[in-house]
């Protein structure tokens, strides 16, 4: 059997466990009985999902919220595990499918309605297939006294004595009656083992900083802890040791450890750290798992978490005796894009990785707070609270100011560009910067050009960083990190919602020196998804990277963006053979479904209004390539065409539908004739 973690990231997707979930995970997959209590968006489907597939035979899941099992259902399969639904909803063929993975025994979670019990025949199917475990959501539906009482839920405790199997049942909401009657009518009486614990660790302090001096900002902590127990996370293992060195020389006593250390060494500094008072283990966080000391007293991030998740995960080892503890987490623009980099380079399947920046978003979302940092963390996990007065910015609270305005100039810069551009390009066109790729895309001519004089560059950073802690924006990963408007972004556009931002992360200066980095800001994520693909290969082929192509080659990739398989040809360190086996894969990267290369027709009209409004009758169209919902067959217009139209400027549908004809007029007349009066 594989453990619970292994499963956690490769089906999954996920680092660490939330609060609660691992001892809950433990407790169904021994096969325990068990009734847990957690906050709705706490990830309680994942306690009953992972010990599934841990399992042999299927699990039932018995839940009264259709669309909410289908959904599930769906993720499952895309993750690549064997699950259905037997629901009044379903197709023929979908039920079918089902039975046929039943007596197959292939099936691992089985949801299925509450009033399928009734039917005649469900228990002895069930019987028959092998139920590993009975998992039961919304468990308060089966109190007779709440509003959500659902008759069906009555028989699910016959169902788990004729089956013999044990039974997890999971609920937000169980006051101390409705807990009994669960464990009445669900467990016969008899107790389960029960998770009810709430996520707040009240006595920790939660504060971040702005890293500007990172190792003064920790000796700083550590001279004002000296003597306490305390662990320092960094994000590299080379900084372990620095770090580690730089403690000892202010006179505590420190020691660094990561996963590269031989076993040996790590243990020492394992069985130190719980012995010793005093001791600071400055660690990645390979240090963790096996620590149980209850007296730590600090904990401090060196760089920025992974997630809110391994934030609190990493937070949560201070303070287990109950008594205070600090922690401090640092974090930066650097942080944020050595981050978002580890996202973009990874395997994972697009959507996931938008997924994953969403996180990340949720992270900066509690870095660039606006009040009470607990009810932010908290909030994340589905608990709400009061204002701690333990954090602080509870402390402090810091100064905002309205940014409504500056946010709909940002988000209209990234819709009028087709959400095909990153932050810094974005920022150039609100700036009014006529840089040559400002030029060579008529960016110039755009309405949003030089309205954002109102902040520098330094200012609609922050600005930027701010909207994507607020969620309204996500890097693309099919796009090279070009910034993608979110549904809650929408009301702010729309001048229905106002957003308050914070005036302090606008004034901070850049007091360290820039990082060195491979490629400019514009190229990293394109360098990034290059990367991506030669991983990918290079695991295929089961050869190291560099095999597939040196670091220098897809740098040089990145900086010129070949176009054809000729100019690949060009880059250094693509030969023939390489050429003839990966230059259509690489190209396929580079090119995308980026205008970036020009058409002649497009060529003759630089520098003209028309070049312009070309370019946004292009994006215009690459956004309804398959029709506004996404839908149906891909189509588009030749570049002729587009040119005509930018240069005539049609002003109604007739004079549109002779330019481009009937079928092309039919999905791109309307959002072209609003580009064009836009402009007017
Ligand atoms: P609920 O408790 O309301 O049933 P869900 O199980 O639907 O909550 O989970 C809520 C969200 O939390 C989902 O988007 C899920 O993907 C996410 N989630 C659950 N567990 C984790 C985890 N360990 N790490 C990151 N995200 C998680
Ligand atoms: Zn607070």
């Amino acid at each position: 059997m594989q453990d619970p973690e292994s499963y956690l990231s490769s089906v999954f997707g996920f680092e660490n466990f939330r609060p609660g979930q691992e001892e809950i995970v433990r407790a169904v997959a021994a096969g325990k009985n068990t009734l847990a209590i957690m906050p709705t968006g706490g990830g309680k489907s994942l306690c009953f999902q992972l010990p599934a597939l841990m399992q042999d035979g299927v699990t039932v899941v018995i839940s009264p919220l259709i669309a909410l099992m289908r959904d599930q259902v769906r993720g499952l399969r895309t993750a690549g595990v064997e699950a259905g639904a037997l629901t009044s909803g379903n197709t023929a063929e979908e039920t079918d499918a089902v039975w046929t993975g039943l007596e197959a025994g292939t099936l691992k979670l089985l949801y299925i309605a509450p009033e399928r019990l009734a039917a005649s025949g469900t228990e002895r199917m069930l019987k028959r297939a092998g139920v590993a475990l009975i998992a039961v959501d919304e468990a308060h539906c089966v109190s007779q006294w709440g509003h959500d009482f659902r008759p069906d839920y009555l028989r699910i405790g016959g169902l788990r004595q004729a089956l013999d199997v044990p039974l997890a049942a999971f609920t937000a909401t169980a006051d101390a009656e409705t807990r009994a009657e669960i464990v009445d009518r669900l467990f016969d009486g008899t107790p389960p083992e029960i998770f009810l614990r709430g996520f707040d660790r009240p006595n920790l302090t939660l504060a971040f900083e702005v890293k500007n001096s990172p190792r003064a900002q920790i000796l700083s902590f550590a001279a004002a802890r000296k003597g306490q127990s305390g662990i320092v996370y960094c994000g590299t293992r080379a900084k372990t040791e620095t770090i580690a060195k730089a403690l000892r020389d202010d006179g505590h006593s420190a020691c660094h450890y990561h996963a590269g250390m031989a076993a040996e060494d790590r243990r020492i500094v394992e069985t130190r750290f719980s012995r010793e008072d005093g001791l600071i283990v400055v660690a990645t966080i390979a240090f963790g798992m096996g620590v149980d000391k209850p007296d730590i007293r600090w904990v401090a991030h060196a760089d920025l978490p992974k997630s809110i998740e391994g934030y609190y995960q990493e937070i949560g080892r201070a303070g287990r005796d109950g008594a205070p503890a600090d922690t401090l987490t640092l974090y930066g623009p650097d942080d944020i894009r050595f981050r978002r980099q580890q996202i973009d380079e990874g395997l994972a399947p697009g959507d996931r990785k938008t997924a994953d920046h969403g996180r990340l978003n949720a992270l900066l979302g509690l870095a660039e707070a606006l009040g009470c940092r607990r009810q932010v963390l908290l909030g994340y996990f589905g608990e709400t609270t009061e204002p701690c007065g333990n954090c602080d910015l509870c402390a402090t609270p810091p100064d905002t100011f309205d940014g409504t305005q500056p946010v709909r100039k940002a988000l209209s810069a990234i819709l009028r560009t087709g959400e095909y551009f990153g932050a810094g390009h974005l920022i150039d066109i609100l700036i009014g910067n006529t840089t040559e790729k400002i030029t060579q895309r008529g960016h110039d001519t755009l309405p949003t050009f030089g309205v954002g004089m109102e902040f520098d560059k330094r200012g609609w950073q922050a600005v930027f960083r701010q909207m994507a802690a607020h969620d309204l924006v996500r890097p693309d990963p099919d796009r090279f990190g070009a910034l993608r408007m979110t549904e809650a972004a929408r009301p702010i556009l729309k001048d229905e919602a106002t957003i308050t931002l914070r005036k302090d992360a606008l004034a901070r200066a850049p007091r360290r020196p820039a990082v060195k980095t491979l490629v400019s800001e514009e190229d990293a994520p394109l360098l990034s998804a290059l990367k991506a693909k030669r991983r990918a290969l290079a695991e295929e082929a089961r050869v190291p990277a560099y095999v597939i192509f040196p670091d220098r080659t897809l740098i040089e990739m990145a900086e010129t963006r070949p176009a054809t398989l000729d100019q690949m040809a060009q880059v250094s360190g693509v030969g023939a053979k390489k050429l003839e086996s990966y230059g259509r894969t690489f190209l396929e990267v580079i090119t995308g479904d980026i205008p970036d290369i020009p058409h002649p027709a497009r060529r003759k009209l630089s520098g003209q209004k028309a070049g312009g409004l070309y370019d946004r009758l292009l994006e215009v169209q690459a956004r309804l390539a398959r029709g506004p919902r996404g839908l149906d067959k891909p189509m588009r217009c030749s570049s002729a065409q587009l040119a005509r139209v930018a240069e005539a400027q049609p002003g109604d549908l007739g004079s549109l539908t002779r330019l481009l004809g009937d079928r092309h007029a039919e999905r791109f007349g309307a959002a072209f004739l609003e580009v064009l009066s836009e402009a007017g």
